[in-house]
């Protein structure tokens, strides 16, 4: 099918195959790609408000066993920087995050070797103890790490770490999901299926998740592709996704190297998820990998959401990146491009809409 069969085929709110979107991909110059994601994203959300939540990554840990080739992040055990954060740390932190408005906590460490699931069950019931805040926290590959060295389902883990106080999970770690492309940029991280698997066992019990795509590392744009269209099938079953978030590599201090995508690539890629993912409500701008000014125009290639504020982020500063917004920064960059800045919770809902 030619170019201009598809874009009639989309515009009439057709789903495109991965074929179509591929073709998208590779021969659709910026400008058309971006006018249809746009058209989308006018139609799904009228409205132009774009959203934001005020919430802190904790990352608890830097000690991982999976030395993923493009973390810049992690440590080994016993290197000097390696830690683990305190409880009172923690405790510290959220106290902060909810001084600052805060209404969620992202923790995510490395993958620790030692910490197992009493670990999280004593940290996620002290948290839901002392706090009122939602703790959207560890990625599939620590709930799998954690699950397999209790030898318990993924289903019984994430039904223990709920009852103590997990609310819903980061799509972090999702990379590329295809196996060729993960053997390489990590290696000993669990496959996509496993991804797939923790995701579709917390929305069959209940927890939203997100989805996220680390790309412009070693892959395809036919494997880019693929990973939208396994995202969106699994969408189709559960429904558990809140948003998608792409985001570039960044290439600083890791050991994969290489370069970073350019903006257009990163427009591009960000525009042709909001054409294929019919049934993701929201996709969220990357200002923290692209910047404001680029986080801006994302606005007019299919974004809705401006992720965090980020009150703190370490991970990909540790790649020697580190674009930081305040909560009124965001707001002003957002009412500058000519949209409402609204501030939402973990699950989209609007909780202060910015005069
Ligand atoms: S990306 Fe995550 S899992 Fe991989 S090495 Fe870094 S901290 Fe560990």
């Amino acid at each position: 099918m030619g170019i201009d069969r598809i874009l009639s085929k989309s515009a009439d709110q057709q789903r495109l195959t991965a074929g179509e979107g591929l073709a998208l991909l590779q021969h659709a110059d910026l400008l058309t790609l971006g006018e249809l994601a746009g058209s989308v994203r006018k139609r799904l959300h009228p409205e132009r408000v774009v959203t934001f939540i005020v919430d802190r990554n904790i990352n608890y840990t830097n000690i991982c066993v999976n030395k993923c080739r493009f973390c810049a992040f992690y440590r080994e055990a016993g290197s000097p920087d390696a830690y683990v954060l305190s409880k009172e740390e923690i405790f510290r932190k959220i106290e902060e995050t909810i001084a600052l408005g805060g209404t969620q906590i992202l923790m995510q460490g490395g993958v620790h070797p030692d910490l197992g699931i009493e670990y999280f069950e004593d940290l996620f019931s002290s948290i839901r103890s002392r706090f009122a805040i939602q703790v959207h926290s560890l990625s599939p590959s620590e709930i799998s790490y954690v699950a397999r060295k209790a030898k318990l389902s993924i289903t019984d883990t994430l039904k223990r770490l709920k009852a103590a106080g997990l609310d819903s999970i980061p799509g972090g770690g999702a990379e590329i999901l295809v196996d060729r492309v993960r053997e390489q940029v990590s290696p000993n991280k669990i496959r996509w299926r496993d991804w797939m698997a923790v995701m579709k066992e917390a929305h069959q019990l209940g927890m939203p998740t997100t989805a996220t795509m680390m790309f412009g590392s070693l892959e395809t744009q036919e494997e880019i592709v693929q990973h939208l269209v396994r995202l969106r099938d699994l969408q189709d079953e559960t429904r558990g996704f809140t948003a998608f978030i792409p985001w570039t590599y960044q290439p600083g201090n890791t050991e994969l190297g290489g370069r970073s995508a350019t903006a257009v690539e990163y427009l591009k890629v960000l525009a042709l998820s909001r054409i294929m993912l019919d049934n993701f409500m929201n996709i969220q701008a990357s200002w923290v990998t692209q910047g404001a000014k680029i986080a801006q125009v994302a606005l007019e290639f299919g974004a809705n959401d401006f992720g965090s504020t980020m009150i703190e982020e370490t991970v990909v500063a540790a790649a020697g990146v580190s674009f930081r917004m305040t909560r009124q920064e965001i707001v002003n960059i957002i009412k500058d491009a000519g949209y409402t800045a609204a501030q939402r919770d973990t699950c989209y809902k609007i909780l202060v809409v910015e005069k």
